[in-house]
């Protein structure tokens, strides 16, 4: 799917960049950045929606981890974000790759004149071979006026570029029949043809993460989006070492949720 794929979109979950300790993870960031340099190579166009403000905001002022409210919560992504881009420009720099950073808030894609900009904004950078590395814009929002999860801001990208493919990286391996997580039994769903009745079928009940956002139900969600537009979507393993490369060369157990017509 990733070989044929030209137009992608990367997504990058919170547990996915950080590592056990609640840090965030520079390894993962430097791996990541060598394969999308090598993707790159290969003729693909890349898109990152990334996660991860919040978790280096407090590995920059642990102080503030405990606070509760909604201004220090901002804050902290504020300084995170800074952070966060600092890495990935750091990584991206020894493949000679520039970055630009786009942040959305959800009125940006219910506003016609805004989603005109960004996509202009998004063809240029592509088309110079810059990677554009997105985050939901934290300061601005409040909860009521968020996107809610950077798989819903990934999939509303996907959607308005018209990628080819979303790539959710998290710390799973895929979507499975129940679970893994509580259920050692858990099985790996490896295709899905009609997203509609897996989301019928699965229990989306679950828990959010520990940062209060998604789990699998977003990422149904997005799938949802994504095929209802053409776009198929891979719900992969962040914590592979090169999984893009092993996507890319088919070696990888993932769930792929093909397109309709793609089927
Ligand atoms: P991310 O930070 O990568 O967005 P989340 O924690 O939001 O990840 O969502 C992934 C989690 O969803 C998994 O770690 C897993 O515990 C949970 N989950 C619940 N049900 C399922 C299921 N049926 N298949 C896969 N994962 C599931």
């Amino acid at each position: 799917m990733l070989d044929k794929a030209r137009k992608i979109v990367i997504k990058i979950g919170s547990n996915t960049i950080s590592n056990s300790k609640g840090f965030i993870n520079e390894h993962f960031i430097k791996n990541l950045c060598e394969e999308v340099a090598f993707l790159k190579q290969k003729g693909k166009e890349i898109i990152i929606v990334t996660s991860g403000a919040k978790i280096s905001g407090i590995s920059a002022i642990n102080k503030w981890s405990r606070k509760s409210d909604i201004n220090y919560k901002q804050a902290l992504c504020a300084i995170g974000q800074v952070r966060l881009l600092n890495s990935y420009d750091k990584y991206f720099a020894e493949y000679g790759i520039n970055i630009g950073q786009i942040l959305l808030t959800r009125d940006d894609f219910y506003d016609s004149d805004r989603m005109l900009n960004i996509r202009n904004t998004l063809f240029t950078l592509i088309d110079e071979g810059v990677v554009p590395i997105i985050n939901e814009n934290d300061t601005v929002c409040v909860k009521e006026l968020k996107i809610g999860d950077n798989d819903t801001l990934a999939s509303y990208t996907a959607k308005l570029w018209n990628a080819d493919l979303l790539i959710i990286l998290s710390d799973i391996a895929g979507l499975y029949n129940k679970n893994p997580k509580e259920y050692a039994d858990a099985e790996l769903i490896e295709q899905v043809t009609d997203i509609e009745d897996i989301i019928r079928h699965t229990d989306t009940s679950n828990k959010t993460n520990e940062f209060g956002t998604g789990g699998i139900k977003t990422k149904l969600e997005a799938a949802k989006i994504c095929n209802d537009y053409d776009i198929d979507m891979i719900l992969a393993s962040g914590k592979e070492e090169d999984v893009l490369l092993k996507l890319y060369e088919n070696t990888l157990k993932c769930t792929c949720f093909i397109a309709e017509n793609h089927s």
